[in-house]
């Protein structure tokens, strides 16, 4: 007969395919709403949480499930405000006009979505006279094959969900049956047979709402990566406690196959906690966005993830062995947090899909833990999810994950960079009243961001001047980098957000062929996506990087502060290319002075 593991397993393995195929055809576009919408999905970890919370198992399982229910609960919450916030922004120009009748287009089918998921709950809650189990609980319970049910139509709501990203045009829609289907598993969990109490539920659900929704809403659109970071850490978290918790109630009845589950599910969860957040502090520039090295790095983390899985070993074997449990969640809290110590703020997108992906794994094993088949397909959605995304970036960097992660990259080479930008040659400088004398004529201006704007919180700026050109007659092509700014995507949202329409925005493939005819490209605070070396300098370390290749068009104004360098730390060819110009300056500042001198 095939066991609960096996049921399991296969399970996993079909979603994470399903899930490769759907998320390979998310655009780079929609790439940071996939990250927020994955960790939101991911949430439904709240599921178990409640569990743990509400039933009789042990005071302690109650208080770390009640955090495990609010941390869980911000995730879901936060998630799914968040992602609607920004892709309510992307739009096209024709959206910006026909708002009455996208309107009236999502009505039905949000009527639709509501009833089905009424009908549901009431046929469960029905259902619930019907199960054994539930006698003498504080209510009817509900039968579990009604609750496995309600669990199928929730994970394909969810799968239509992530489907939907694959075009902005359906991405709101899609988020809405992933909500749907959210709310039906949440609710139904809610008259699961073992929970016999709903006050810690109650404050915890209450806790992670408030704090989701406050971040959710008030976060500002260039704090999203960090944002992500903290909501991995807080969904590891949750899968870590509710681990601890179900540790300690099985005791020595625990088998060797859910002690590995369990195992699995505290060592990612721990070390995810404790690197995203330290990821979520770099990005916030609480710590120094520098690789923080030292001798022996890589060698004493490779003993340490040793002693880890030697434990772990040990505990197969030896379940009820209780200190080495605890030693071992200790350790792989310390390695999460030693693990992102070398690696520079602007690598933390690798870093932060990568603990997407492990969070999804944790929340998996949590699933095999709980025997909860929905927790194992979102959380091997998610995994898939944060691996792709890890991939794709590193293959737009041309570096290896390895080297993202080990090779503690921006250190060695800011070095470098200081020594070698002084014998490049002349750099021309240029000021706002000079543009208009360069633009006369122009057709064509192609406007190049990168993580300058976002620090400057320019982007509003830019989409004015692009507007402003616009009007002039000129065409306006916006070129994204897949890696420009900190996180997949990055550019794209904050233009969004200045409603910038997203047929403006051309990804780096799309863009080159066009850049041999700008007559200008104008570059926003982007530095190491443009480095010519990258494709002519063997000994660069950007060399071999596919960069958007302004230094192609006629003129290239750059808006910068400094010569200094960028994430990369080498100095940038183009700054001494003789069609290139420097207007220093901060971005939004000049911004502003550039459309002064304009109008
Ligand atoms: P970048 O190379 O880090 O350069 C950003 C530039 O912005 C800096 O040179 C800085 O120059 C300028 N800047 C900062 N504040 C500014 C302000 N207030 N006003 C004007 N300019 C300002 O950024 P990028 O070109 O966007 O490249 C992204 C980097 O991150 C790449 O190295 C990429 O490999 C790495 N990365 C990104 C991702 C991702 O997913 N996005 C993933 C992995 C790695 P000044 O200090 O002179 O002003």
């Amino acid at each position: 007969m095939t066991s609960d593991l096996e049921i399991g397993l296969y399970i996993f393995l079909l979603a994470g395919f399903l899930g490769y195929h759907i998320i390979t055809r998310v655009p780079p576009l929609l790439h940071t709403p996939l990250m927020s919408a994955t960790n939101a999905i991911s949430g439904i970890s709240l599921i178990g949480s409640l569990v743990v919370t509400g039933a009789d198992y042990s005071p302690l399982s109650t208080i770390l499930g009640t955090i495990a229910v609010a941390c869980s609960s911000t995730n879901v919450v936060g998630g799914f405000l968040i992602t609607d916030r920004m892709l309510k922004m992307f739009k096209r120009k024709d959206d910006q006009v026909d708002r009455v009748g996208q309107r009236l287009a999502a009505g039905p089918i949000l009527w639709g979505a509501v009833t089905v998921a009424v009908v549901v709950l009431l046929i469960v809650a029905g259902t619930g006279r019907l199960d054994p189990g539930a006698a003498g609980r504080a209510h009817g319970g509900v039968s579990h094959q009604a609750l496995s049910f309600l669990y199928i139509i929730s994970a394909l709501l969810f799968i239509l969900g992530l489907k939907g990203l694959s075009s902005p045009r359906w991405a709101r829609k899609g988020m809405f049956a992933a909500e749907l289907g959210m709310l039906m598993a949440i609710v139904g969990t809610l008259f699961h047979h073992e929970i016999v109490s709903y006050r810690w539920i109650a404050v915890g659900i209450a806790a992670g709402s408030i704090v989701g929704a406050t971040m959710g809403l008030r976060i500002p659109m260039t704090a999203v990566p960090q944002r992500t970071a903290l909501s991995h850490s807080l969904g590891a978290l949750a899968a870590t406690l509710v681990g601890i918790s179900e540790y300690i109630r099985q005791g020595s009845a625990l088998s060797a196959v859910t002690m590995t589950a369990i195992g699995f599910e505290v060592i990612i969860g721990a070390l995810t906690f404790t690197g995203s957040l330290m990821a979520a502090a770099k990005l916030q520039e609480l710590l120094r966005g520098a690789p923080i090295t030292y001798r022996g790095q890589n060698r004493s983390n490779m003993a340490l993830l040793l002693a880890m899985g030697g434990l772990f070993v040990a505990l197969i074997v030896v379940p009820s062995a209780n200190t080495l449990f605890f030693v071992m969640v200790g350790l792989a809290l310390l390695f999460g947090f030693l693990l992102v110590l070398p690696i520079g703020a602007a690598d933390m997108p690798v870093v932060i899909a990568l603990l997407n992906a492990y969070a999804g794994l944790a929340d998996a094993a949590m699933g095999f833990v709980l025997a909860n088949r929905i927790q194992i397909i979102t959380g091997s959605l998610d995994g898939t999810s944060g691996f792709l995304l890890s991939l794709l970036m590193c293959r737009a960097m041309n570096r290896s994950a390895r080297n993202v992660l080990f090779g503690a990259f921006g250190r060695v080479e800011a070095e470098a960079g200081r020594d070698e930008s002084v014998a490049k040659g002349t750099v021309r400088t240029i000021v706002p009243d000079e543009v208009p004398g360069l633009l006369d004529g122009a057709r064509s201006v192609i406007i190049v961001p990168g993580y300058g704007m976002a620090v400057a919180q320019a982007q509003h700026g830019v989409a004015e001047l692009g507007k402003l050109l616009a009007k002039r007659g000129i065409d306006v092509k916006y070129a994204i980098h897949p890696v420009a700014g900190r996180m997949p995507g990055h550019m794209n949202v904050l233009l969004a957000e200045a409603n910038v329409p997203y047929d403006q925005l051309f990804e780096m493939e799309q863009i080159n062929p066009y850049f041999g005819e700008a007559d200008l490209a104008l570059v926003i605070g982007a530095n190491d996506v443009t480095n010519p070396a990258a494709r002519k300098d063997r000994s660069s370390p950007l060399y071999g990087m596919p960069i958007l290749e302004v230094d192609r068009a006629k003129s290239v104004i750059v808006l910068k502060r400094s010569m200094r360098p960028g994430f990369a730390g080498v100095d940038n060819d183009l700054y001494y290319n003789e069609n290139c110009m420097m207007l220093f300056g901060d971005a939004r500042e000049s911004l502003t002075r550039l459309f002064t001198a304009l109008k």
